[in-house]
């Protein structure tokens, strides 16, 4: 049963509407959370996680079907990617993709990029869409591990394993989001439940 709804959770997420649909910009188009098993109970909502204000996220482009944001705010109103992350963009839709068709079986589309200034967000999911920050992805060297930047020394010790991993926990939690808005018991429970169901396929990636 609860297997069967992660499954149909994962197939539910999906690619924002466009941002020039003014519609999206009141933002009632998010579905409802989707129904919890009834030995969970629901949870308030919470602010955490909260997704960035949408009229601050510009579009400017698209890699491999995944669309990139930029936080307009943070950024003085420049409509493009800041040049520092272009060369690491790349790298992270890498991951992202390995993870989403490999792993979660979602098609690509339904992930987005964003990068903004200083916010701790690391992700979010409006409206079951997911968005990954690329800010976090360069910040803990993610890049430079993926990207083959052995000789960065902040990057001791770090593997391409566990960059996947912890962008696996990132998609188990947002994912989770799917079902109940709160950080609590229950978005514990899901975020744990995803991570059983689709460990064993990340593990398949680094099996040689
Ligand atoms: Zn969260």
């Amino acid at each position: 049963m609860l297997r069967s709804s992660l499954q149909q959770a994962v197939k539910s997420t999906v690619q924002q509407p466009s941002l020039r649909d003014a519609q999206f910009d009141v933002d009632i188009n998010e579905p409802p959370p989707m129904q919890t098993p009834e030995s969970v109970k629901p949870f308030s909502n919470s602010g955490a996680c909260a997704p960035i204000p949408v009229q601050r996220l510009q579009l400017v482009g698209r890699v491999d079907n995944i669309e990139v944001f930029v936080d307009m705010q943070a950024f003085n109103n420049v409509p493009m990617l800041p040049t520092e992350y272009q060369p690491m963009l790349p790298l992270f839709i890498q991951v992202l993709r390995v993870l989403s068709t490999r792993v979660f079986q979602l098609d690509a589309g339904a992930l987005h990029v964003f990068v903004d200034r200083d916010s701790p967000i690391i992700a979010f999911n409006r409206g079951r869409a997911l968005f990954f920050n690329l800010r976090f992805f360069v910040a803990l060297g993610h890049a430079d591990v993926v990207g083959g930047n052995s000789s960065a020394s902040h990057i001791a010790g770090l593997t391409q394993a566990d960059v996947y991993a912890y962008w696996f926990m990132t998609f188990c939690h947002e994912l989770a989001h799917h079902f109940v808005h709160a950080h609590d018991a229950a978005h514990g429970f899901y975020m744990s439940a995803f991570a059983e169901e689709y460990m064993s396929k990340l593990i398949k990636l680094f099996r040689k």
